[in-house]
């Protein structure tokens, strides 16, 4: 729990700092949980460290949201998945990863 704590305490004041931001529209998307049925399917996790490994044998924790050709945004703490169509942290991962070019 500690970590979904974290996560909103981190990653929701961010996102209402930027939906606040003229023509971001970010108020209207959602925050992906890592209980969500697809997210489930697809290995996501909040920290690219809590991945299993036996599941996802080609996960490296230099691997993270952050990284990602999916991820909305560069730099910041948080931004949209353009896979999942919510916001994700930039610590995550999932098994849709794609290294940004
Ligand atoms: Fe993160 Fe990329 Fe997976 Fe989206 S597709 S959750 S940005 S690793």
């Amino acid at each position: 729990m500690a970590n979904r704590r974290e996560f909103f305490l981190k990653i929701v004041p961010a996102a209402g700092a930027l939906a606040a931001l003229p023509g971001v529209g970010f108020a209207q998307v959602a925050v992906l949980a890592e209980d969500e049925k697809l997210a489930q399917s697809l290995g996501f996790r909040l920290h690219t460290e809590q991945v299993d490994q036996t599941k996802f044998p080609k996960h490296t924790n230099t691997q993270m949201c952050a990284g990602c050709a999916l991820y909305s945004a560069t730099g910041a703490e948080s931004a949209k998945c353009k896979l999942f169509n919510k916001i994700v942290p930039k610590t995550g991962w999932c098994s849709g990863y794609a290294k940004r070019g």
